[in-house]
This record gives structure tokens, sequence and C-alpha cells, in this order.
């Protein structure tokens, strides 16, 4: 059921400690933790603690936590101090365009030039 945590899901078990990550932020709702493989400087990836699988499910499913992402996006932009020179927030949707964690989850990126339009 939408929102219900997910055996077979990374990031769930990151939410719940039984995968390791750096955590940098975490709300009531959000978890933030830096990507693995990060793609710039400043690579963090905000995820909703409750399961959804796309950006586009969570804020059909749950608005108001879709809502909660963006603003914790905002909040990490500005603690890493990526906020005053730019930084882009991507939501990966579907195989075709990346996507490889089927649980939401906002990229925060920056701390370096970034191209537009991305590849
Ligand atoms: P996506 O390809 O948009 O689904 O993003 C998934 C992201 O999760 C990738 O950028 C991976 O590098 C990252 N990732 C995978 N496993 C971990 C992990 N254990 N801790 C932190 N980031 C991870
Ligand atoms: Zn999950």
């Amino acid at each position: 059921m939408a929102g219900e945590p997910q055996s077979d899901c990374l990031f769930c078990k990151i939410v719940v400690g039984d995968v390791p990550a750096t955590i940098v932020r975490e709300t009531a709702t959000t978890v933030a933790f830096r990507d693995i493989n990060p793609q710039a400087p400043t690579h963090v990836l905000v995820i909703p603690k409750a399961h959804h699988t796309d950006a586009a499910a969570l804020a059909t499913e749950a608005p108001e936590l879709a809502a909660d992402v963006l603003r914790a996006a905002g909040e990490v932009a500005a603690q890493e101090k990526i906020d005053e020179a730019g930084y882009r927030v991507v939501f990966n949707t579907g195989a075709g365009a990346g996507q490889t964690v089927f649980h939401a989850h906002a990229h925060v990126l920056g701390g370096r030039g970034l191209e537009w339009p991305p590849g």
C-alpha cells in the first residue's frame, strides 16, 4: 500500500537504519543523506520517510509530504551553502530517465557549474 515500508527497498532500509548513510538533515517526515556516488561536489538525496515509488506518485498520494521533501531540499541547499551560487533539484522518474531506486528521492546537486540543458 502507498506509504507503507517495503522490505526490499534500499531507501526504506536507510530510513530505519538497517543500511548506513551519511545523514545531513532529518525532519519528522524526511531524511537527507549524501549520495554514495556523487555527481557534483555537493550531492545529497532527500527522501520522504514513507515509501512512494516516484515524485509523481508522492505528489498524488501524499501532497503535503511532497512539499516537505521540496522544503527539505531547500534547507539542505542552504545548510550546504550552495543556495547563493545556485543548485539543481532533480527527480529521475522511470528507468529510462535513470531512476534506479523506486522510492521517491530528490537529488540536490551543486558546488560546480551546472549545464543547461542537462544530459
Ligand atoms: P536514481 O538513479 O535517480 O534512482 O538515484 C539513486 C541514487 O542513489 C544514485 O545516485 C545512487 O548513487 C544513490 N545510492 C545508491 N545506493 C546508495 C546508498 N547506499 N547510499 C547513498 N546513496 C546511494
Ligand atoms: Zn522505500
